[in-house]
Protein backbone atom coordinates (compact mmCIF):
# COMPACT_ATOMS: atom_id res chain seq x y z
CA UNK A 1 0.00 0.00 0.00
CA UNK A 2 2.44 2.33 0.93
CA UNK A 3 3.67 3.79 -2.67
CA UNK A 4 7.76 4.62 -1.57
CA UNK A 5 8.00 1.13 0.50
CA UNK A 6 8.50 3.78 3.56
CA UNK A 7 6.11 1.99 5.51
CA UNK A 8 7.20 -1.98 5.90
CA UNK A 9 6.87 -4.98 7.66
CA UNK A 10 9.20 -7.22 8.68
CA UNK A 11 8.58 -11.16 7.44
CA UNK A 12 10.20 -12.76 10.69
CA UNK A 13 8.01 -10.63 13.35
CA UNK A 14 5.16 -8.66 13.95
CA UNK A 15 7.06 -5.08 13.14
CA UNK A 16 5.78 -2.16 11.57
CA UNK A 17 9.17 -0.14 10.24
CA UNK A 18 9.69 3.31 8.26
CA UNK A 19 12.04 4.78 6.57
CA UNK A 20 11.87 8.47 6.95
CA UNK A 21 13.41 9.19 3.59
CA UNK A 22 11.54 7.15 1.27
CA UNK A 23 8.55 8.56 2.69
CA UNK A 24 6.72 11.31 0.10
CA UNK A 25 4.21 12.29 2.34
CA UNK A 26 1.42 10.80 0.39
CA UNK A 27 -1.06 10.24 3.19
CA UNK A 28 -2.19 7.11 1.90
CA UNK A 29 -1.60 5.53 5.44
CA UNK A 30 -3.33 7.71 7.44
CA UNK A 31 -6.26 7.69 5.18
CA UNK A 32 -6.55 3.97 5.48
CA UNK A 33 -5.38 3.46 8.89
CA UNK A 34 -8.28 1.33 10.46
CA UNK A 35 -7.10 2.37 13.79
CA UNK A 36 -6.47 6.29 13.26
CA UNK A 37 -2.97 5.79 14.19
CA UNK A 38 -1.09 7.43 11.88
CA UNK A 39 -0.66 10.98 11.74
CA UNK A 40 1.67 13.07 9.59
CA UNK A 41 4.17 16.00 10.38
CA UNK A 42 5.68 18.04 7.83
CA UNK A 43 9.38 17.75 8.23
CA UNK A 44 13.00 17.43 6.77
CA UNK A 45 14.96 15.41 8.58
CA UNK A 46 18.43 14.99 7.27
CA UNK A 47 20.66 13.05 10.05
CA UNK A 48 21.50 9.20 9.51
CA UNK A 49 18.72 8.13 10.54
CA UNK A 50 16.11 9.28 8.16
CA UNK A 51 18.15 6.56 6.05
CA UNK A 52 17.23 3.66 7.61
CA UNK A 53 14.52 1.81 9.11
CA UNK A 54 13.22 1.92 12.45
CA UNK A 55 10.55 -0.20 14.07
CA UNK A 56 7.52 1.80 14.91
CA UNK A 57 5.75 -0.46 16.26
CA UNK A 58 6.56 -4.36 17.59
CA UNK A 59 4.50 -7.28 19.03
CA UNK A 60 4.83 -10.63 20.36
CA UNK A 61 4.29 -13.71 18.05
CA UNK A 62 1.37 -15.97 18.63
CA UNK A 63 2.96 -19.73 19.00
CA UNK A 64 0.72 -22.37 17.57
CA UNK A 65 -0.86 -24.55 20.37
CA UNK A 66 -0.12 -27.93 18.42
CA UNK A 67 3.48 -27.50 16.72
CA UNK A 68 4.80 -24.07 18.39
CA UNK A 69 5.34 -22.66 15.14
CA UNK A 70 5.27 -18.53 15.73
CA UNK A 71 2.50 -17.18 13.40
CA UNK A 72 0.73 -13.98 13.59
CA UNK A 73 -0.02 -11.77 16.11
CA UNK A 74 -0.60 -12.86 19.75
CA UNK A 75 -2.89 -9.67 20.68
CA UNK A 76 -5.33 -10.19 17.51
CA UNK A 77 -5.27 -13.87 18.36
CA UNK A 78 -6.01 -13.57 21.63
CA UNK A 79 -8.81 -10.69 20.33
CA UNK A 80 -10.20 -13.36 17.73
CA UNK A 81 -10.32 -16.39 20.25
CA UNK A 82 -12.35 -13.90 22.74
CA UNK A 83 -14.87 -13.07 20.27
CA UNK A 84 -15.64 -16.19 18.49
CA UNK A 85 -14.78 -19.10 20.39
CA UNK A 86 -18.31 -20.71 21.98
CA UNK A 87 -20.04 -17.82 20.90
CA UNK A 88 -19.76 -18.46 17.10
CA UNK A 89 -21.25 -21.41 15.72
CA UNK A 90 -18.20 -22.21 13.71
CA UNK A 91 -16.08 -22.09 16.91
CA UNK A 92 -18.99 -23.53 19.44
CA UNK A 93 -17.14 -26.43 20.70
CA UNK A 94 -13.86 -26.59 22.26
CA UNK A 95 -12.15 -28.61 19.26
CA UNK A 96 -13.21 -25.88 16.65
CA UNK A 97 -12.11 -23.36 18.84
CA UNK A 98 -8.96 -24.25 19.26
CA UNK A 99 -8.65 -24.14 16.11
CA UNK A 100 -8.07 -20.43 15.80
CA UNK A 101 -4.45 -20.98 17.84
CA UNK A 102 -3.11 -23.16 15.42
CA UNK A 103 -0.69 -22.33 12.56
CA UNK A 104 -2.24 -22.93 8.84
CA UNK A 105 -0.43 -26.65 8.62
CA UNK A 106 -1.62 -27.25 12.07
CA UNK A 107 -5.36 -26.07 11.10
CA UNK A 108 -5.64 -28.05 7.54
CA UNK A 109 -4.53 -31.05 10.04
CA UNK A 110 -7.01 -30.54 12.44
CA UNK A 111 -10.07 -30.29 10.30
CA UNK A 112 -8.94 -32.77 7.93
CA UNK A 113 -9.15 -35.19 11.04
CA UNK A 114 -11.64 -33.62 12.33
CA UNK A 115 -16.04 -34.98 12.67
CA UNK A 116 -16.92 -32.20 9.71
CA UNK A 117 -14.20 -32.76 7.37
CA UNK A 118 -14.52 -30.05 5.49
CA UNK A 119 -12.48 -31.83 2.58
CA UNK A 120 -14.32 -35.73 2.60
CA UNK A 121 -15.70 -36.65 -0.64
CA UNK A 122 -18.38 -38.51 -0.75
CA UNK A 123 -18.71 -41.37 -3.36
CA UNK A 124 -17.69 -40.24 -6.65
CA UNK A 125 -20.99 -40.17 -9.23
CA UNK A 126 -20.45 -42.35 -11.57
CA UNK A 127 -20.06 -41.83 -15.46
CA UNK A 128 -23.10 -41.84 -17.88
CA UNK A 129 -22.55 -43.63 -21.24
CA UNK A 130 -24.06 -44.13 -24.66
CA UNK A 131 -24.49 -47.51 -23.43
CA UNK A 132 -26.91 -45.97 -20.05
CA UNK A 133 -28.81 -43.64 -22.81
CA UNK A 134 -29.38 -46.59 -25.34
CA UNK A 135 -30.29 -49.04 -22.34
CA UNK A 136 -33.13 -46.68 -21.39
CA UNK A 137 -34.84 -47.64 -24.30
CA UNK A 138 -36.33 -45.48 -27.21
CA UNK A 139 -39.40 -44.02 -25.01
CA UNK A 140 -37.15 -42.46 -22.74
CA UNK A 141 -35.14 -41.23 -25.83
CA UNK A 142 -35.25 -37.51 -27.17
CA UNK A 143 -33.48 -37.66 -30.08
CA UNK A 144 -36.87 -38.76 -32.33
S1 LIG B 1 2.75 9.08 3.76
FE1 LIG B 1 2.51 6.95 4.41
S2 LIG B 1 1.88 5.81 2.56
FE2 LIG B 1 2.72 7.81 1.88
S3 LIG B 1 4.88 7.38 1.44
FE3 LIG B 1 4.78 8.12 3.57
S4 LIG B 1 4.63 6.25 4.79
FE4 LIG B 1 4.15 5.68 2.68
Amino acid sequence: LCPSGALGDNEDKPQLLFQEDACLQCGICATICPEKAITLKPQLELSDAALSQRVLNEEEPFACVECGALFGVKSTVEKVVEKLAGKHSMFANEKAARMIQMCDKCRIAAQYHSENNPFAMGTPRRVRTTDDYLAEGPSKRKDH
